[in-house]
């Protein structure tokens, strides 16, 4: 039965003209699928609905092809055939009772417009904000009548396309917030000068908005408060004083900061609710209502921020990624069975690869459409089978549940006293704690399943798997990681590495075999490992320099938007940071490095050397067994496979999702399951 604590976010709220059913509010997000790929945004975003969101959004919707942001996928509105694509979302949406609403978006400055080749305008001719070597055109009074007739249609495409929400999106460094900026927007004409002028252009859009479709679409407005990013305190203040004077005019507010990477900061550095200090005081200057982000997953926080008056929703993008169905499980009273985010962000890292989103905790995002997967069902086992899984790491531990669900006898052994494999190493290394969770969530469900059997330190040989007598045998026993130098920059194994010397690898620091130091990290991995161990070894107080052959320290952190904090982190606590350099040798005294540009060498003096380079499936157990199946080659006798990073080492989520789709498949042939819809 549901807490009654909880009720209160059952409560239907008002929005305007429209009325949600409850507080839970799917905020705007990246998908990776937008224009591009409809069917699958509509199947994700029902999929929302479906799991008790009161209101589903889409991502940033470019209002005309001036704004254009692939390789990033926005969605779109730009004509006819983009109202059929969007109505799929909303139809989507409102089956399951929910509002639909879309993100009106204009990149300005931001936009490069690769694929349209239209020029880009913005209040000013400032720099591409991308990075991107070009600049926009600096608007006219024609331009500025013209943006608003975009905007005006874009929003009246967006009602015939069914939406009940439609926003004025007026953050995260799009041309709107370039208008409203004292330091950007340096116009002699109504738009610029006096924080009045500088908020017109808003005004006029919030105006039009409702002007043209606010007889039956709330109109909402996505504001930055500020944020401790180094803005001026006035600069800051004007913010407050611009909410103020708008305070009444929009249906809704939803509230960001201005550092996009502390709004959806990764776990390692920002925990839940880290926007509340900053937007606290907006309720008490407005009466409509007010949504704002925090990766909130707990009920009773989610309680707490209604109760004390500082939100009227809760916002969440990636609380209702790793789990659609957090609302339901909530008013069903089932919290606990609630997958939560771990804060990882793997599921932004398809925006900026340009890909269909992924998650950590929930494998079937972005397999709604393509692979016909629901997040809580699951097809009925296929037959009386046993299954052996070896190995409880994310890939064994994902596979138990699902088989599990299915209704299958299942045997998890795990050599180790620990579940979770790589997960509960990984979970101790600083500010990861959350990373926990992919092992709790399937520990706590496996534990309610009467028929899955967990077998703790249980190291099984190719001999134990056969007694078992299970029908089919998953190996998911995991990889570790190399110390022979092998990786991306070697893709050899290094003579030139003393075998006697105190050669370390990510297993030994995360199992507490710190070294002493002077300490050489050389990341050739270039994701987060590296700069953690680095960051371990100095939080021990050995002095440490982390060698990448990359330009920047952890490279690929850029696609989970916590790069920066990473650098920051290292540099704050007195790594030394050497880029651009490949590893020659180490003799046990000395680190020999070698310039990626130019054969200059360095020298660096090193009791040890921590190698973050590549992994090595950990097979020979599939190995031993593949070759004993061989040999007996009986049509009845089990089945074996492997998953997982035994099979082909990963990131997490793609040893979940080889679990998970190892369980679904079982027992189904293709023909069953159809082929994944590849469009
Ligand atoms: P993945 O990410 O693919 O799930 P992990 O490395 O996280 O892989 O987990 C693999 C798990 O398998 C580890 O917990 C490890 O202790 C366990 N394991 C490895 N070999 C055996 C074995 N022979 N018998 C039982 N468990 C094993
Ligand atoms: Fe959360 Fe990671 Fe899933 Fe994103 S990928 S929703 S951060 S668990």
């Amino acid at each position: 039965m549901r807490n009654p604590q909880h009720d209160v976010l059952f409560e239907p709220v008002r929005i305007g003209p429209v009325a949600a059913k409850n507080r839970f509010y799917q905020v705007p997000h990246c998908t990776g699928l937008g224009w591009l790929r409809p069917k699958m945004a509509a199947a994700l975003r029902g999929m929302k609905a479906e799991g008790g969101w009161g209101v589903v959004c889409t991502e940033w919707c470019s209002i005309h092809p001036a704004s254009d942001d692939l390789p990033h996928p926005n969605a779109a509105l730009w004509h006819e055939d983009h109202i059929k694509d969007q109505a799929l979302m909303t139809q989507a949406v409102h089956d399951h009772g929910a509002l639909a609403g879309v993100e009106l978006w204009f990149g300005g400055a931001r936009s490069a417009n690769h694929y349209t080749r239209e020029i880009a305008v913005d209040v000013a001719s400032i720099p591409n904000l991308a990075g991107h070597p070009y600049q926009p055109r600096s608007m006219d009074k024609s331009d500025i009548r013209e943006f608003r007739r975009w905007h005006r249609e874009a929003a009246l495409r967006a009602k015939q396309a069914d939406f009940d929400i439609v926003y004025v999106y007026a953050t995260h460094g799009y041309l709107l917030s370039h208008f409203l900026s004292a330091q950007t927007n340096t116009r002699a004409d109504e738009y610029g000068g006096s924080l009045e002028n500088r908020t017109r252009l808003l005004r006029e859009l919030i105006e039009d908005t409702k002007e043209a479709v606010g007889d039956r679409c709330a109109v909402a407005v996505r504001y930055s408060v500020g944020g401790d990013d180094g803005e001026a305190a006035e600069l800051t203040a004007e913010r407050r004083d611009r909410l103020e004077m708008l305070a009444e005019l929009p249906d809704l507010w939803d509230i960001n900061i201005n550092n996009y990477y502390q709004e959806m900061g990764v776990s390692r550095f920002f925990k839940e609710g880290s926007l509340e200090e900053y937007m606290s005081f907006v309720k008490s200057v407005t009466t409509k209502p007010v949504v704002t982000v925090g990766r909130f997953t707990s009920p009773d926080t989610m309680v707490s921020q209604v109760r004390r008056g500082i939100v009227d929703f809760i916002g969440a993008a990636r609380p209702s990624i790793a789990d659609p169905f957090l609302p339901n499980k909530i008013r069903e009273g089932r919290a606990e069975d609630i997958r939560e985010c771990i804060g990882c962000n793997i599921c932004y890292t398809g925006d900026g690869l340009g890909t269909p989103i992924r998650c950590t905790q929930n494998p079937t995002m972005g397999e709604e459409y393509r692979r016909n997967w629901h997040p809580e069902v699951v097809a009925n086992r296929g037959s009386d089978a046993e299954v052996l899984i070896v190995g409880a790491g994310p890939a064994g531990m994902e596979a138990a549940r699902m088989l599990g669900k299915r209704g299958y006898q299942v045997m998890l052994a795990e050599a180790t006293r620990e579940l979770g494999g790589r997960v509960a190493r990984e979970a101790v290394l600083p500010g990861l704690g959350e990373w926990i969770r992919v092992r709790d969530y399937r520990q706590q469900q496996i534990q309610k399943m009467t028929n899955v059997q967990v077998f703790r330190e249980s190291e099984l040989g190719a001999d134990d798997v056969l007694a078992t007598g299970a029908n089919h045998v998953v190996i998911a026993t995991g990889a570790c990681w190399r110390a022979d130098g092998f990786g991306r920059s070697h893709p050899y194994s290094m003579d030139a590495l003393n075998p006697t010397a105190n050669i370390l690898t990510p297993d030994d620091i995360m199992a507490e075999r710190l070294p002493s130091g002077p300490v050489v990290v050389y990341d050739d991995d270039s994701f987060y490992m590296g700069g953690l161990v680095a960051e371990k070894i100095s939080l021990a107080d050995q002095a440490v320099t982390l060698v990448t052959p990359e330009d920047v320290v952890s490279d690929w952190c850029d696609y989970t938007s916590e790069r920066f904090y990473v650098q920051k982190r290292l540099l704050e606590l007195g790594v030394t940071l050497q880029t651009g350099y490949q590893l020659v040798s180490y003799d046990g005294q000395d680190v020999r490095i070698v310039s990626g540009y130019t054969d200059q060498e360095q020298t660096l003096g090193a009791n040890a050397l921590v190698l973050v380079t590549a992994r090595q499936p950990n097979d020979a157990l599939y190995h031993a067994l593949r070759e004993r199946f061989n040999e007996t080659s009986a049509s009845n006798g089990p089945t074996l496979h492997r998953i997982g990073d035994c099979d082909a080492p990963a990131i997490i989520a793609a040893a979940v999702y080889a679990g998970h789709r190892f369980a679904r498949e079982l027992d189904t042939d293709a023909g069953q399951r159809g082929q994944p819809r590849y469009e």
